[in-house]
């Protein structure tokens, strides 16, 4: 597919953040992308416009039914100037696979990608520079007949969106709390937990609320019928390290398959570690604790690619992983994974495009 991407740029530049006060997901950048979809048609008229507010009638289908995707990925300036964004490809894969559960017409995946750098390029003196900052991209598709039946829409608009973000460690890699979550769950099997799709977080919600209350940073998810094997930790995929091994849940369809997790499962094959997919419960997690043989557990993904736990806490009984310290695994991985995105480690496994 060949699409012309047309280029209206803003006659009001707003003025650059403060690099050390970005925040995450607060401040948005002088354009933004937009296509539409109409039945018939297909995906027409990309174009790049000043960002500002949409206007569509309270009717408009997403604001009823929440038939709709996103996506988010990071560009990362390299110290000698070059753009980098990491395995966009994925991400627009991934989104089609969230359209086709919610019935959303597909995008073209290099298309999209085309867009994604189009537009970082238009605005890409908001990239930060300073240490550990990025600019996020959201890329997301909503429905917009303005209709109250429920059925797929017949229109959509393809968005996308940039973000200067913060540095999410400022000071240091801090292992968080974490509440096992027995009561609500986030996804089952046949469900959406597979899709980014925003029910799936408003849903998730009340625990993260509960979570906070109880003094928790985060929830450990489990599966959503026998509340026994883990699948997520609050929006990020979980590893474990026992005895040497590393662990993560098997993708079964209420897991979101993590970039950040599949590339973590890549370097750490690629160096040596042995890392299996399969089903784990959290009594095991509990048992190797027990047994001395629980050595780590962290969450990946894309906005702090790394966060360790340094507590668990599962139907009262609180237990404290590695000294509630980073272990040697997650700062492999951490230190690996970001020294690729940001330029600064050779990346053998071709993942950045710049
Ligand atoms: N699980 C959920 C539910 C998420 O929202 C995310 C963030 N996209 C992840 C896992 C991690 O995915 P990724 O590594 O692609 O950011």
């Amino acid at each position: 597919m060949s699409y012309q991407i047309s280029i209206q740029k803003t006659q009001n530049p707003k003025n650059k953040p403060d690099q050390d006060n970005l925040g995450f997901g607060q401040i948005f950048t002088d354009h933004m992308f937009i296509m539409d979809y109409t039945e018939g048609k297909g995906w027409h008229d990309p174009r790049i416009v000043p960002y500002g507010p949409l206007s569509l009638e309270p009717s408009t289908m997403v604001f009823h039914y929440g038939q709709a995707v996103f996506e988010g990925l990071k560009a990362y300036k390299t110290e000698d100037g070059r753009i980098l964004l990491f395995r966009p490809r994925k991400n627009m894969e991934r989104i089609n696979i969230s359209n086709e559960r919610v019935c959303i017409p597909k995008i073209d995946v290099d298309f999209a990608v085309e867009a994604c750098k189009t537009l970082v390029s238009v605005d890409r003196d908001w990239i930060p520079e300073a240490e550990g900052t990025s600019l996020y991209i959201r890329p997301f598709i909503i429905s917009t007949d303005p209709f109250l039946g429920v059925r797929p829409s017949w229109t959509y608009k393809f968005i996308i969106i940039l973000s200067p973000v913060g540095a999410y460690y400022k000071e240091g890699i801090n292992p968080v709390k974490i509440y096992v979550e027995s009561e609500y769950v986030r996804a089952v099997k046949g469900g959406t937990g597979y899709a980014k799709t925003p029910g799936n977080y408003a849903a998730s919600l009340i625990a993260q609320v509960k979570a906070k209350e109880l003094g928790y940073t985060q929830v450990l998810w489990l599966d959503g019928v026998e509340k026994k094997y883990i699948e997520e930790v609050g929006t990020m995929n979980v590893f474990f390290k026992i005895n040497g091994e590393v662990i993560t849940p098997s993708l079964d369809g209420s897991i979101l398959a993590g970039i950040t997790r599949e590339s973590t499962i890549e370097l750490l094959r690629a160096s040596g570690i042995k890392v299996t997919e399969r089903k784990i419960t959290i009594e095991e997690i509990y048992n190797a604790h027990e047994a001395g043989t629980l050595e780590e557990a962290f969450g990946t993904g894309t906005a702090a690619v790394i966060s360790p736990i340094g507590e668990l806490s599962w139907n009262g009984k609180v237990i404290k992983i590695n000294d509630g310290k980073i272990g040697e695994t997650a700062s492999f991985v951490y230190n690996t994974i970001t020294g690729i995105q940001s330029g600064k480690i050779e990346d053998k496994f071709g993942w950045t495009v710049e």
